[in-house]
């Protein structure tokens, strides 16, 4: 029988936003949810007339955030979770309350600005029981799915090394002097977080070496760099990573270097063989088996594991991409709400925490000289 769709609030993704209209469209395209109420925008008016251009119900077209927890608690029809699509400072205040409102959380990466208030929220995901699923995009691709089973099911053999890179152009000039909003908030500490490229995408490239690897480093070096003078957070990133088995892994975080749009790639070996995905061909997975050619898997094509198969949603050589990869982590999002914790690729709050602890690794390291750094547990 069909369940009732999941009703969303959102707050943050107005009218100048990045990825709340990716949040929107994600939702909507397997029907499992219903966006019923938003505080959309840092100046509430502003959010109010938003809200009418989605067709909200005015009573639930909200200036604050606050404001929104409040009414929802106390309405028959309340929201079931809450969507936090803001800058990074807001997700834990937002995350905070709308938990102790009793209400799920599908929050934006980095889950917090420091380690300290991601372990609080972590602690708090536990003992409130609700879901919390944090957007971590890179793992809702049917090809990153794919590799990360192949990877378990030994087709590389033992690890050897990850290489991430994560590189964007889009902050190679000081563009926050000229008022670019999303530029703004992320070159100010105070709203991004002590770490910029590598809080920014540096916590996505960590989270997919780790879904993909299915293990973790415990060790790191960094290099960090504001390349773009007068900025106070690092815009650029070099990351060497060490693993418990005697693996080795990098990470490249940049967001200044020319000529790179979303230029996201992994690359990843063991003994026996390796496999290559990268973001703008995201159909695309090369596996190479020691001594064989390099084959191309394609997407829901021949070779396709279990979860790349569930996780494609138009026949092979049908091009899909960022839109779907957002809605596998809606749909699978549902499945975890309804009956958790769900799915092995939903990243959840551990998963958070793990991202800041990266964060924080990061920091230290690149503060006492560049030395080899605990990432915490
Ligand atoms: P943005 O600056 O484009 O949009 C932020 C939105 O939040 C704006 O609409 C703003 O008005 C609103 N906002 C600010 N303060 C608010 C408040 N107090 N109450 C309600 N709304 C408020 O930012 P963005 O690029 O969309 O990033 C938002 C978050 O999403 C960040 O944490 C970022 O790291 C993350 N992000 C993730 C991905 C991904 O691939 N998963 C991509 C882009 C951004």
């Amino acid at each position: 029988m069909s369940q009732p769709p999941i009703r969303l609030g959102m707050v943050g993704g107005g009218t100048t936003a990045l990825i709340g209209p990716v949040h929107r469209i994600a939702a909507r395209m397997d029907d499992r949810f219903e966006l019923v109420a938003g505080a959309f925008d840092s100046d509430p008016a502003r959010g109010r007339e938003f809200a009418e251009t989605l067709r909200l119900a005015p009573e639930r077209a909200y200036g604050t955030y606050e404001e929104m927890l409040e009414a929802e608690a106390a309405r028959d029809d309340k929201i079931d979770a809450v969507v936090i699509v803001t800058p990074n400072f807001l997700h834990f205040p937002v995350a905070k309350a709308a938990l102790e409102a009793g209400f799920h959380v599908i929050c934006e990466k980095p889950m917090t600005t420091t380690l300290e208030e991601a372990r609080s929220l972590a602690a708090l995901v536990k003992e409130t029981g609700k879901s919390f699923v944090l957007t971590h995009t890179y793992t809702g691709y049917p090809m990153v799915r794919q590799a990360r089973e192949m990877v378990a099911a030994g087709e590389i053999g033992t690890l050897r090394r990850v290489e991430v890179e994560y590189l964007q152009d889009w902050l190679a000039t000081a563009v926050e002097n000229t008022g670019s909003e999303g530029a703004v908030w992320r070159t100010d500490p105070a709203k991004a977080g002590q770490g910029g490229a590598i809080g920014d995408v540096g916590t996505h490239a960590y989270n997919l070496a780790a879904f993909v690897a299915g293990e973790e480093p415990t060790h790191l070096l960094a290099e960090l760099a504001s390349l773009v003078s007068g900025r106070s957070v690092d815009d650029d990133a070099m990351i060497m990573m060490r693993y418990a088995s005697g693996a080795k892994g990098a990470i490249l975080a940049s967001q200044v270097l020319p000529g790179n749009g979303n230029n996201l790639s992994i690359r990843i070996y063991g003994d026996k063989g390796g496999l290559e995905w990268w973001q703008e061909r995201p159909e695309e997975l090369w596996f190479t088996r020691l001594g064989e050619p390099r084959q191309l898997l394609r997407r829901n094509g021949a070779g396709a594991t279990a979860a790349a198969i569930a996780g494609s949603r138009v026949p092979a050589a049908h091009p899909e991409g960022y839109l779907e990869a957002f809605a596998n982590i809606y749909r699978d999002a549902a499945d975890a709400l309804r009956s958790p914790p769900g799915s092995e690729f939903i990243p959840n709050a551990n998963d958070g925490v793990r991202g800041l602890a990266f964060v924080a690794a990061c920091l230290a390291s690149d503060r006492a000289g560049n030395v080899w750094t605990k990432i915490e547990d």
